[in-house]
């Protein structure tokens, strides 16, 4: 039995039906944007495997650190116990974002670090006496991962709301901000989203604990940039009624869009973040919620006392090594002019697939290239291509779109957007 055919028959893939898997690639190595193929085909890795590696794969720098860390302490409990690599990962956090934002919480994953803001706001309005407040309140068109809170705030439409019908707790969604990155603000509420917004957030104000949002960028809800005027009109009336207001940056944090963090965009600063993704620069699996003193203090005052979640691997030490040594190499700020030099070309060159007939809309926001399609796309026919073009894409829904790793250089960038305009083209 090959790999392959083992792994087709015995292994789940994401979002995959086992009587039907659909293809894969063997990965025998990676480094740098370059995935290595079986048969030694080498590909660029166009995704940043899922918007994590933005220095590339196989950093030496977070390599040597993990390393490192490896020979001296790769996990321990957090209970009681604490270690350097948490304590670093804590001092650089807090560096970097807004200065309310100072009570770290580290968990495993991204949907983990949404379900950990979820707890930490209701706890937080049971603590000021504030019974009834633990709905929340979302966009139309988000995405915050796969567990079951954070399904229950997904796009109620292509997220999984239909599928588990009367499963999932009802939560409250605002048409997606109407007003798109990049036009004009109308003051008119009818038209920039805020008649809405008012109406929901007066209304149910009684029973909600917060509102959880991708700040700008909405990633796997559907690709789409939202103006930032929308957060700071939100931030005003979270604050009017108190709701908390969270922002779920694990797919815009550290560097995507342009900004260190999307709320920058706004300079707008949530009661609580949720980071994840690149935060170890795609090498292992971690995450962090962030909330401001104000929070943390508050979910003391709570019934239970303390803030109620804690997971076995919470703290990892390899992963906070890891973690540490990507943020080093953010620390310059040089990430900065390649982002901008990434959005300047993949403007540039993704802008001729406006006018193939297929394509409905092109969006480019810092190291973010979107050709959004009419039809849905087969992301099997990406697939299929990879070795020949070089480039490994998976489009979703309707679109076909890259996250390079910041490091891309501006000709392998080029196939990246020849590979996408090929894709874009014939579908
Ligand atoms: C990927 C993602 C998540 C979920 O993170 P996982 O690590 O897959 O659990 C949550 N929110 C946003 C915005 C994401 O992009």
């Amino acid at each position: 039995m090959t790999p392959l055919e083992f792994d087709r028959d015995h292994l789940w893939h994401p979002y995959t039906n086992v009587a039907k898997p659909g293809p894969v690639h063997l990965v025998k190595e990676a480094e740098g944007i370059w995935l290595t193929l079986d048969e030694g085909a080498r590909v660029i890795d166009a995704m940043s495997s899922w918007w994590c590696t933005i220095h590339g794969h196989r950093h030496p720098q977070i390599v040597q650190a993990m390393h490192d860390q490896l020979d001296r302490l790769p996990h321990v409990m957090f209970g009681g116990l604490t270690h350097d690599p948490a304590v670093e990962l804590g001092k650089r956090l807090i560096a970097m974002l807004p200065d309310a934002l100072d009570r770290v919480f580290y968990c495993d994953s991204g949907s983990v670090s949404v379900e950990v803001a979820m707890k930490m706001a209701v706890q937080y309005q049971m603590a000021m006496g504030r019974t009834g407040r633990s709905g929340f309140a979302t966009i139309r068109g988000g995405y915050h991962g796969d567990t079951w809170k954070a399904m229950s705030v997904c796009d109620p439409v292509n997220g999984m709301h239909g599928l588990f019908r009367g499963a999932l707790g009802i939560e409250h969604f605002l048409p997606r901000p109407p007003v798109q990155l990049g036009q004009d603000w109308p003051e008119d509420p009818a038209q920039n989203g805020v008649a809405e917004m008012d109406a929901l957030l007066s209304e149910r104000a009684d029973h909600l604990a917060a509102v959880i949002l991708e700040p700008v960028v909405q990633g796997a809800g559907g690709m789409y940039f939202y103006h930032p005027q929308y957060l700071a009109e939100l931030r005003k009336r979270c604050d009017q009624h108190g709701i908390l207001l969270i922002f779920d940056e694990i797919a815009t944090g550290f560097g995507r869009t342009g900004k260190a963090f999307a709320l920058e965009h706004a300079g707008v600063v949530p009661d609580i973040i949720c980071l994840g993704k690149a935060l170890t620069g795609g090498h292992i699996s971690f995450a962090a919620t962030v909330a401001t003193k104000a929070v943390a203090y508050g979910i003391g005052e709570s019934e239970a006392g303390v803030f109620m979640h804690g997971p076995t691997f919470m703290g990892n030490p390899l992963a906070c090594a890891a973690a540490c040594a990507s943020l080093d190499l953010l620390a310059d700020g040089a990430w900065q002019t390649r982002v901008a030099q990434i959005e300047a070309q993949l403007r540039a060159e993704l802008e001729p697939a406006r006018a193939f007939d297929g394509v409905a809309d092109v969006r480019v926001l810092g190291a973010i290239g979107v050709i959004q399609m009419k039809d849905w796309v087969d992301p099997s026919i990406a697939h299929a291509r990879a070795r020949d073009t070089g480039v490994y894409l998976r489009p979703f829904a309707y679109n076909i779109y890259t996250m390079p790793p910041f490091t891309t250089g501006p000709d392998d960038l080029s196939r990246i957007t020849s590979a996408m305009l090929g894709l874009a083209r014939e579908a």
